[in-house]
């Protein structure tokens, strides 16, 4: 599981349309090339006015937080290759080293931008996609002011509380089953935000449609995964058999 500690380590100043002809030497060092022209095309189309703030850094992707003049929030989720150094730049020189793994970001964004809108489509609660750009997602923030809601397995909830959360998820997973026609994929504490009363799907880029042949595998584990956290945290939860069964018939 990624690092949260290391956020206190990352080098990131806030990047502005008030500052952008300062560019050369305001941007941070975190931020590589290609994501920077990236994010000043999304500042130039006034998707947000500001980058404020790095709120998640793990080996798949950053995630950042953004705003508008007028107060609205964006999370702004860069992918990454994990063969990436810290300055951004690639450490083999060869041409389609380098051309490859940013296919593969591109493709990891591209899967997000696509589940969070069939996400959407389903009514699954989900952050609002926006835009796609390269390997750049934005979406809306869960949470508020600037701080990011709690992950399930951070929220701090009452027995009572997660009992409910349990039952809401288990009918997440089966819609998204039965009317997304997707597994998650990786379904666990980490990649759900619990938010004003609700549970938040999140970290969809490498969720499978059922055609895929790991589908039930990843169902598999994902009842698993869901199963263990609520059962670890007090609930009484159905057996993994009949949750499977449930979600997919
Ligand atoms: P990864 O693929 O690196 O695991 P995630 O999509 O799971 O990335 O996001 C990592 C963290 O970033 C989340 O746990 C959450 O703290 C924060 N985050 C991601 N998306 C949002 C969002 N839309 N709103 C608020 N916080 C978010
Ligand atoms: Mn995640």
């Amino acid at each position: 599981k990624p690092n949260r500690s290391s956020l206190s380590s990352t080098t990131f100043q806030p990047i502005s349309n008030r500052n952008q002809k300062f560019a050369a030497h305001l941007l941070p060092q975190a931020i590589d090339q290609t994501t920077r022209m990236v994010v000043f095309k999304l500042l130039n189309h006034a998707i947000f006015d500001d980058l404020n703030a790095c709120i998640f850094a793990g080996k798949q992707a950053s995630v950042y937080h953004a705003t508008k003049h007028d107060g609205q929030e964006f999370a702004v989720k860069v992918f990454k290759d994990r063969d990436h150094n810290t300055q951004g730049h690639y450490r083999s020189r060869r041409g389609n080293f380098k051309s490859n793994s940013r296919k593969i970001v591109k493709t990891w964004a591209e899967n997000e931008m696509k589940n969070l809108m069939r996400l959407k489509a389903a009514g699954i609660r989900c952050p609002t996609p926006i835009v796609l750009r390269l390997h750049v997602v934005v979406m809306e923030f869960i949470g508020k002011s600037g701080s990011p809601a709690p992950c399930l397995k951070d929220a701090n909830l009452s027995v009572d509380k997660m009992r409910e959360c349990y039952i809401q998820m288990i009918i997440v997973m089966r819609n998204l089953y039965q009317k997304c026609k997707l597994v998650h994929g990786d379904l666990s504490e980490y990649n759900i935000l619990y938010h004003e009363g609700d549970l938040h799907i999140t970290d969809v880029s490498r969720s499978v449609d059922l055609d895929d042949p790991l589908s039930l595998d990843l169902l598999y584990w994902d009842c698993i995964h869901v199963s263990g956290f609520f059962k670890k945290n007090g609930v009484e939860v159905i057996a993994i058999s009949y949750l499977f069964n449930f979600v997919v018939d």
